[in-house]
């Protein structure tokens, strides 16, 4: 039986694994440490490949999701900030010549769109958004049952969206875009901020904490980190809203570890959403619901990139 091949790179951990076709129940998966002071990254990305293959035959296709800005159609990785070495690296034609079938490369955020909208949250919208909201803020978007790329594969950056002018500095290097804000550190800095201007609150201010203990400290009832996820929550929902003039999907998916704060976040996106949208039809039949899949969301999506280059 012919198989694929789904492969997630992060900076410190790189996940394999090997499906049979239309399954996105991994037969086999294996996981590696990204770098290795004995061999170079590429090394050890083809290496994990090889020995899934041996286990395998015939591979018909070999999908990849990077944490970096990537080329899609290119098949290039533009810049992996955590992996030395990887800058316009053509990665697609070294996986290419090496193993001889066809290769498709894409960035994890917008792999995790494709991958909730086949396989998880986003199943039979053909209009959707998915928002990982965590460390950093990305997404994707689906439209009329694309991946959405534009030019050079860059578009659905959906946390670089200017919502407080020279707001906190974001993780790009730009002043207040809505990962600067919202995402998990920007909850637990904004409360630092707080703490620092003697704001009662259960949390102690002089250590620097996580969106977690704000999670925590919130539905033990305290005031200051109930208002941390009001805040967040109510820039993300505004930002939701203008998605929705620009998109009109019929699905918000969002996903990463604040999406775990549960009513705490999705009570105030709901109601900011709903107070900032321009017509009330942009509502009708829209799910504004959690993410599906787990940890596995890079393979699952390097999966359906690897299915599209077959089944097309
Ligand atoms: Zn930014």
């Amino acid at each position: 039986m012919s198989n694929y091949i789904a492969i997630d790179i992060g900076g410190t951990q790189t996940r394999a694994a090997l499906f049979a076709p239309q399954s996105s129940t991994p037969i086999l998966t294996q996981r590696i440490s990204t770098q290795k002071e004995s061999e170079t990254p590429l090394e050890r990305l083809l290496g994990l490949i090889a020995s899934i293959w041996e286990q395998s035959q015939p591979v018909l296709a070999i999908g990849v999701a990077a944490a970096s800005p990537v080329d899609p159609y290119r098949g290039i990785v533009i810049d992996a900030p955590n992996i030395p070495g990887w800058v316009n690296l053509p990665l697609r034609q070294y996986i290419e010549d090496r193993f001889h079938v066809p290769v498709a490369l894409g960035n994890d955020a917008n792999l995790a769109a494709l991958a909730e909208w086949k396989f998880g949250s986003g199943k039979g919208h053909r209009n959707m958004i998915y928002i990982t909201v965590s460390t950093g803020i990305g997404g994707g978007v689906i439209l009329d049952n694309q991946l959405l790329l534009g030019e050079r594969g860059m578009a659905g950056e959906l946390g670089h969206i200017t919502v407080l002018p020279d707001g906190p500095l974001c993780g790009c290097g730009q002043r207040g875009h809505l990962e600067a804000v919202a995402s998990g550190p920007s909850i637990a800095r904004w409360v630092e901020l707080e703490l620092g201007q003697g704001i009662p609150s259960i949390l102690k201010a002089g250590h620097s904490l996580t969106a977690k203990e704000v999670a925590s400290a919130a539905s033990q009832g305290d005031a200051l980190a109930k208002a941390a996820f009001q805040r967040a929550g109510t820039f993300l929902g505004r930002t939701f809203a203008d998605y929705l003039h620009i998109f009109n999907p019929t699905a918000i998916i969002v996903g990463g570890g604040v999406s775990r704060a549960g009513p705490l976040i999705f009570d105030p996106i709901r109601a900011a959403m709903q107070s900032s949208v321009m017509s009330p039809q942009f509502l009708d039949n829209l799910t504004l619901t959690t993410a599906a899949l787990g940890d596995e969301v890079g393979l699952m999506g390097a999966l359906a990139l690897a299915q599209n280059l077959i089944e097309k």
